[in-house]
């Protein structure tokens, strides 16, 4: 069974529907979204209209908290308070109801998926360093936990002597970010898990983002929204 693994969308729809079309076209039996579909783009209805239909299994960000009261805007920097106060105004009744009904931590076939950490969720910690993950591991409790949070995408491993992908031992894999990737390409990027064989893919795909940007621009949303788009950072 191949599962996609797909985080921090952020309202960008060009880039969706390319990660979405891509899982089809190659057999992906199932998707996984960790959360943040809202957030810094023009398109936060059309976004989660499409993860309603595609993904039975998706987690609760926190620029999706901001959006239904849950988390402060005050946690997000300038540019992204003010995508969220415009966000907040677009959002339907109806997609407001399906952010509130998400979960922070989802547990399943041995599998764990959380948009920052299992440890302290609500605090959304950035998982960037092997000395970040040291908490989450202590409160993993399964071998495989796919995040998001950090629009970067890695695998980190609890014991850095571990070269061959093993069962025994355990990973927090960031799926990277489908919308706003800050690794420094610009591509859309989320990540493949074989159930089978245990392989984990990245994927980098091209999209749109020059219709992207414009919808960000057209929305008098912060210009540099839409800039950062070009250089993946
Ligand atoms: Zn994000």
């Amino acid at each position: 069974m191949k599962l996609a693994i797909i985080s921090d969308i952020h309202s960008n729809l060009e880039a969706l529907k390319t990660a979405i079309e891509y899982a089809a076209k190659t057999g992906v039996n199932e998707i996984v979204c960790l959360g943040d579909i809202v957030g810094y783009g023009a398109n936060p209805n059309e976004c989660i209209n499409l993860i309603k239909t595609h993904c039975k299994k998706v987690l609760l960000g926190n620029h999706d908290s901001s959006a239904i009261g849950k988390n402060s805007l005050n946690t997000l920097n300038l540019y992204g308070r003010k995508a969220m106060e415009w966000t907040i105004n677009q959002l339907s009744d109806e997609n407001r109801e399906y952010l509130l009904s998400l979960p922070m931590i989802l547990i399943e076939n041995n599998l764990t998926f959380v948009h920052s950490s299992t440890f302290e969720p609500e605090k959304w910690n950035y998982i960037m360093s092997p000395e970040d993950a040291k908490p989450l591991f202590d409160t993993l409790t399964n071998s495989l936990c796919f995040i998001g949070h950090t629009h970067v995408p890695g695998i980190l491993c609890e014991d850095l002597k571990t070269i061959q992908f093993n069962k025994d031992h355990r990973y927090i894999i960031n799926a990277g970010s489908v919308g706003q990737p800050r690794d420094g390409d610009p591509r859309t990027c989320f990540c493949i898990f074989d159930t089978d064989n245990w392989t984990i893919s990245h994927i980098r795909l091209d999209y749109d983002f020059y219709n992207t940007q414009k919808k960000i621009i057209d929305a008098k949303l912060p210009k540099f929204l839409a800039q950062r788009l070009t250089s993946g950072f």
